[in-house]
């Protein structure tokens, strides 16, 4: 019997955290606001967009959608988020990502003070995070352990794998993974697309934290018998018979690992809503970092 690892307690839990940091940062119009940048385009973005709406509304933060505009020029990126930067009533702001050429990320983050980073992806949260220093880390990173500590999957000096090295999840998650105590202490294995023989480096794996975004690649073959698979992975799957033409799926095949995986996040409703109620978290946080208050996660 393979155990569902449901979000939704991980996220409640969450939840009453963030409520709790909005009663001292501010609530009503004083409540922080998250400024989400994106293209406007269906895909796994446009899903994590509809439950940051939904979360914001929930919990009271204040929530603004900014759109690309196709037809500016590869610099409208950069423009935007440096005018979120100098805006004082915005806290937090998310930008889409991956994004194709021509939008370069990285530039444009470059635009965006640490606090204001709330899904710590700019390279000086990042550098923080290798140096084991205070700031935001990605909230879909901290939700994927938030969820194994939630269900007591063991993680210090235990053998774990992460499968993805972008450098906004797999290795920001490789990373949080190693950190010292309190930090999980684990021993991490990072696979990748050029990874020959991807059973072979997941077999001592206790558990699997899936970054891939490549639907069904874990099935029994790969993964250890008894390994738990945290399935951050979201992608998408021709289904004609469904209304808008897709399922969305997470890297793991629970057809395959039912019974052979001693537990799984099921997609949707694992990793998805905890990455959500982590931002929303992450955005009280830089609220009161804004504020002068402490920087600690
Ligand atoms: P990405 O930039 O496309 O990176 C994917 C990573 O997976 C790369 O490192 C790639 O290797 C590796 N990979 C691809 N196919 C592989 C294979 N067959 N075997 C082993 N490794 C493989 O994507 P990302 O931004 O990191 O996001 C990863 C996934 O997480 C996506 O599905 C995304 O939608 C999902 N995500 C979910 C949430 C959530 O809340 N659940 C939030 C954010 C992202 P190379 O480096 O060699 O190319």
């Amino acid at each position: 019997m393979t155990e569902r690892l449901e979000g939704a307690p991980v996220a409640e839990a969450l939840d009453r955290a963030t409520r709790a940091l909005l009663e001292t940062v501010g609530t009503g119009p004083e409540a922080p606001c998250l400024a989400s940048v994106h293209r406007g385009e269906e895909g796994p973005f446009r899903r994590y967009l509809r439950g940051q709406q939904r979360a914001a509304e929930r919990l009271g933060v204040r929530f603004r959608e900014e759109i690309l505009d196709s037809a500016a020029g590869p610099g409208a990126l950069s423009a935007v988020v440096r005018r979120l930067d100098r805006d004082p009533s915005v806290q937090g702001v998310l930008v889409e990502h991956p994004l194709p050429a021509p939008y370069d990320f990285a530039s444009a983050m470059r635009e965006l003070r640490a606090e204001k980073d709330v899904d710590g992806v700019g390279t000086e949260n990042l550098g923080r995070l290798l140096n084991g220093e205070a700031g935001h880390a990605p909230a879909v990173c901290r939700a994927a352990i938030a969820i194994a500590r939630h269900y007591g999957l063991p993680l210090d000096g235990q053998s774990v794998a992460v499968v993805g090295r972008s450098g906004t999840v797999g290795l920001p998650l490789a990373l949080l993974l190693l950190q010292r105590t309190p930090g999980p202490n684990a021993t991490v294995t990072v696979a990748h697309s050029r990874t020959g023989d991807l059973a072979r480096s997941l077999a001592t794996a206790r558990i699997i934290f899936s970054c891939a975004g490549h639907p069904r690649l874990l099935t029994r073959s790969v993964v250890p018998e008894g390994a738990a698979v945290v399935d951050v992975g979201l992608g998408s799957v021709p289904a004609p018979e469904r209304p808008g033409g897709v399922v969305w799926v997470g890297d793991a095949d629970s057809d395959s690992l039912e019974g052979w995986a001693s537990a799984l996040t099921p997609v949707p409703g694992g990793v998805g809503p905890v990455t959500v109620a982590q931002l929303m978290w992450n955005t009280a946080k830089a609220a009161q970092m804004q504020a002068g208050g402490p920087s600690d996660p």
